[in-house]
């Protein structure tokens, strides 16, 4: 069978090529264009000639395009296979999240979109004979950037809030899996939808960087480094600018925690795609009382994940390849860190196998503190540490001990667990159970802090690509008085019309007796 993917060839320049590794066999899984400034100016510009017509379409015709791409996705099993290809990430995650994920957000959005794009109207109460309406525009040409680790959903599905608020939108995937992108963007044409609404340019930091100067405002997702730098250009260039960026999400343990859910829950969160995913769990905290039984049910659940090199057609296992051979240094650096400072590895620590093939088995280190890497550097690999506590006010202090705050987790009784996430210093915190709000489209979900600015999903997560127009017109049944007060108002400035106005503002404005006794409480 080939291992290169014969994925659709974008249009780019000729000069220069990327290549993509598969990262479960180090063979050739295919390659793309690497676009210059020159080629990237050519795509916006297309996307610049394209963005009327497209913001000219009804929200109604919008959801249509997004609806119909959809279904060629879902009827497209290249889509999967390529990612399975390019990411070395199991098919059961290639579909189970990442296809999924994609057809649920484009469904809530597009239901969420009529609201939230809608024209407002909000009536002044001083000059109660206007009336102003809010009418939100397209922003123009949205850059996406997006990192290596999902593919489609921080991606192409990135695309999609934009999209339906009448942008177009030009993709820079990563260099490290670009693949999947190409495919995508294929099939947005062959569902009939206009070519240069949605494109793609493909290349490495030096594309993303072209595009960053030549849009209206940029979605990023990737690391902080990136995103600081990207936030200072857009600054410059005073555009919009949405970054999703690194995280390091604490699990915590209560007492009375549900230790069996706790502990298989904390494998799932700690090695979905090998520990390569923004909001898993970085770092778990477990009260000292329950912290021997949680490590062993943790380390049984972890022995029995099975690691393979994953079929791009399918397959029983759980975990696959690390895609980027750096957060296996990265992995290897911050556990000969925690041993020295005295940590202890329950189970993994390796590299596995002797292929080309990156692979490394999923790591727990017990006995962490907050002098380790591992506690306070972003991991994003296989390996995860567990620390104990005895307040759960010293579990609070050292889960907001961090630069970063992209997600949480809270494992106990459900009052207290909810009480303890809202004390969180993090973006969002789910209780119970771990990663699912993800799947939440209908809310709001960003980082804090160095986690990022802005938001995906919800109407927020829509109304960011828009940009307001406040229409102020006069209310019609109240035009006479309209214009007795634009008189009034006006030129020539009158002294008695002041006088008028210094009596109103005092009966308007003055404090009354009931709000002078009113204590805050
Ligand atoms: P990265 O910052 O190295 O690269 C991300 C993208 O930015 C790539 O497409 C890259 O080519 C491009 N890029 C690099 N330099 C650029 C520049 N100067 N101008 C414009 N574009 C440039 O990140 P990565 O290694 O691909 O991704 C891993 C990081 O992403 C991790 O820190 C992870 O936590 C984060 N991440 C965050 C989220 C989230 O939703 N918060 C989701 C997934 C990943």
């Amino acid at each position: 069978m080939s291992t290169t993917v014969e994925v659709p060839v974008i249009e780019g320049p000729d000069v220069g090529k990327v290549r993509v590794t598969s990262p479960a066999t180090g063979e050739l899984a295919g390659e793309v264009a690497d676009f210059d400034a020159a080629a990237v100016a050519e795509a916006v510009a297309r996307a610049r000639a394209a963005a009327p017509a497209w913001a000219e379409t009804s929200l109604e015709e919008r959801v249509e395009a997004l609806f119909r791409w959809r279904d060629l996705v879902l009827d497209t099993p290249l889509v999967p296979e390529t990612l399975v290809r390019e990411s070395g990430k199991p098919r059961h995650e290639a579909e189970g999240i990442e296809v999924l994920y994609l057809c649920e957000l484009i469904r809530g959005m597009a239901r969420l979109s009529h609201r939230a794009l809608a024209e407002e109207t909000r009536n002044p109460r001083l000059f109660l004979t206007k009336k102003t309406r809010l009418v939100r525009h397209p922003l123009g040409v949205v850059g996406v950037i997006g990192p290596w680790n999902f593919p489609i959903l921080n991606n192409a599905a990135d695309a999609v809030a934009p999209l339906l608020a009448g942008n177009t939108v030009v993709l820079k995937p990563s260099e490290v899996t670009p693949l999947t992108s190409c495919v995508l963007r294929d099939l947005w044409v062959k569902a009939g939808n206009p070519r240069d609404v949605f494109q793609v340019v493909t290349g490495k930091g030096a594309t993303g960087a072209a595009l960053v100067d030549l849009v209206d405002a940029v979605m990023f997702t990737g690391s902080v480094a990136t995103g600081r730098r990207i936030a200072a250009r857009c600054g410059e260039r005073l555009i919009p600018c949405v970054t999703e960026l690194g995280g390091k999400s604490p699990f915590v343990v209560l007492p009375g925690a549900n230790l069996e859910r706790a502990a298989e829950a904390a494998a799932w969160s700690s090695f979905i795609h090998s520990g390569q995913v923004c909001i898993r769990t970085e770092r778990i905290y477990v009260h000292a009382s329950v912290a021997d039984r949680f490590e062993e049910l943790f380390v049984s659940r972890v022995a029995a994940l099975r690691q393979a090199s994953p079929d791009p057609a399918g397959g029983a296992h759980d975990l696959g390849a690390v895609t980027f051979a750096r957060q296996i240094e990265v992995v290897e650096r911050q556990i000969a860190d925690a041993k020295a400072k005295g940590a202890r590895v329950l189970i993994g620590g390796a590299r596995r196998g002797n292929g080309p093939g990156l692979f490394f088995e999923p790591t727990v280190l017990s006995g962490a503190t907050h002098d380790m890497e591992v506690m306070r550097e972003e991991t994003f690999g296989p390996l995860v540490p567990v620390m104990r506590f005895w307040e759960s006010a010293e579990a609070l202090r050292l889960a907001n001990d961090t630069h970063l705050g992209l997600n949480a987790t809270v494992f106990g009784p459900p009052f207290e667990a909810e009480a303890f996430a809202r004390r969180l210093r993090s973006g969002q915190a789910i209780v119970n159970d771990v990663l699912v709000n993800y799947f939440g489209v209908e809310s709001p979900l960003g980082g804090w802090r160095a986690s990022g600015l802005g938001v995906r999903h919800g109407g927020e997560g829509l109304r960011q690509w828009t940009r307001i127009e406040a229409i102020t017109t006069r209310r019609f049944l109240l035009a006479p008085v309209d214009r007795f007060l634009a008189k009034k108002l006006a030129f020539p400035y009158d002294p008695r019309v002041l006088a008028l106005l210094r009596r109103a503002m005092r009966v308007l404005y003055r404090r009354t007796l009931a709000e002078k006794l009113r204590r805050p409480s």
